[in-house]
């Protein structure tokens, strides 16, 4: 373990001018769920830490009076996945949440730090392999095993996202509250992250100096007004692991007919991939099974798997039915969050 410089600001305004005056030698800090990994390997080597767990305006979870939702930076996933009003509100932003790691991740993981960790390329967390992500020259997916990776905006890197917390919150159009030196910005959550063949050193677009303070979802209307939310994953491991696939939608119905429709693919691109293709797919229609299984093959159509990742294409295809069909009320509900 190389030795670091250990700080614990007491306020964002604190965190962000230590980031910013220590540039990319410095990273913030948060449940270390990640972090810690990273740093054992040797992946992440800051000469500095900051420990945004002293900063408290950060831990909540709570809703605005209009019912916007919003979820502090600190917010462990299990406050997200147990908040009996987003259980019922944002369905699947409480699945995503409880579907994540074990409780003990749960426990210490934080939202901040789903939305920001790495990827889990096994090219990338090895110390053995620079691939491109690191600063190399080749990312070893095109070389060796590329069992985990991506099908779809691929290139030159084929890492995929790893969070199941963002592809809901994107779907349920979650916006996201940056703060840097010269203040904050909100964005849609959608807009944060960044294509491999946009950026090839982090998966967003946080500079230097910047950290994710809160984000912020809108109102979501009954669900006796139509507004349905479901997340599904897919795991190699049923105990705990991250998604081969996941799949989160959002639907607002107005008794059989689709008025509007979010689709977000998790674990399949290099960032939450919105179907947009899937969108229009259901949009002023009645979901049945031959329009889920058209949505499915839209979501789909781009998909370019590598030599040992083709059966992501009919499992996320499948995952994509599952849901649009148990939002329709002709599939099978998901269990509890
Ligand atoms: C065994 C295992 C199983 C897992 N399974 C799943 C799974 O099924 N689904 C899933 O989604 N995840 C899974 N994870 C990942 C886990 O959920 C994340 O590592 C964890 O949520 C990260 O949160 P943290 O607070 O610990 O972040 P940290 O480890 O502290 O930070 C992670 C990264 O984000 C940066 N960061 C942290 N907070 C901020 C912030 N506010 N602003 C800007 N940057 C920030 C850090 O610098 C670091 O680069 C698993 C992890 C493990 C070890």
């Amino acid at each position: 373990m190389r030795r670091f410089a250990f700080v614990e600001p007491a306020s964002v305004t604190a965190a962000t001018e230590i980031l910013a005056g220590k540039g990319s030698k410095a990273m913030p800090l948060a449940g270390g769920i990640d972090l810690l990994g990273e740093l054992k390997e040797g992946i992440a080597r800051p000469e500095t830490l900051v420990d945004l767990k002293s900063i408290s305006e950060l831990q909540f979870v709570r809703f605005d009076t209009d019912g916007t939702l919003r979820l502090g930076a600190l917010a462990t996933l299990t406050s997200v996945a147990e908040n009996e009003r987003l259980r019922r509100e944002f369905p699947a932003v409480a699945q995503a949440a409880w579907s994540v790691g074990s409780p003990e991740i749960r426990n210490v993981g934080t939202v901040g730090g789903s939305l920001c960790q790495r990827p889990r390329c096994w090219y990338y967390r090895s110390s053995l392999h620079r691939c491109l992500t690191k600063g190399g020259d080749v990312c070893f997916t095109t070389l060796g095993n590329s069992r985990y990776h991506a099908i779809l905006g691929g290139g030159p890197s084929f890492i995929v996202h790893p969070s199941d917390l963002a592809p809901a919150l994107i779907a349920c159009d979650a916006r996201v509250v940056v703060a840097g030196p010269s203040g904050r910005t909100e964005m849609p959550l959608e807009k944060f992250y960044v294509l491999p063949r946009v950026r090839l050193d982090h998966e967003t677009v946080l500079k230097p100096g910047e950290i994710v303070v809160e984000v912020a979802v809108p109102p979501a209307t009954s669900v006796s007004a139509g507004m349905r939310s479901q997340f599904v994953k897919f795991r190699e491991k049923e105990s705990f692991d991250f998604a081969l696939a996941s799949v989160a939608a959002v639907l607002r119905m107005d008794g059989a007919i689709c008025q509007t429709a979010r689709v977000v693919l998790g674990g399949v691109a290099p960032v939450p991939w919105r179907s947009e293709e899937a969108e229009k797919a259901v949009t002023g229609r009645s979901i049945d099974v031959p329009t889920a299984a058209q949505a499915a093959r839209a979501a789909l159509k781009d998909a370019s798997p590598l030599p040992h990742n083709g059966y992501k294409v009919p499992l996320t295809a499948a995952l994509v039915q599952k849901v649009l069909l148990g939002l329709s009320g002709r599939g099978r509900e998901p269990g509890p969050a």
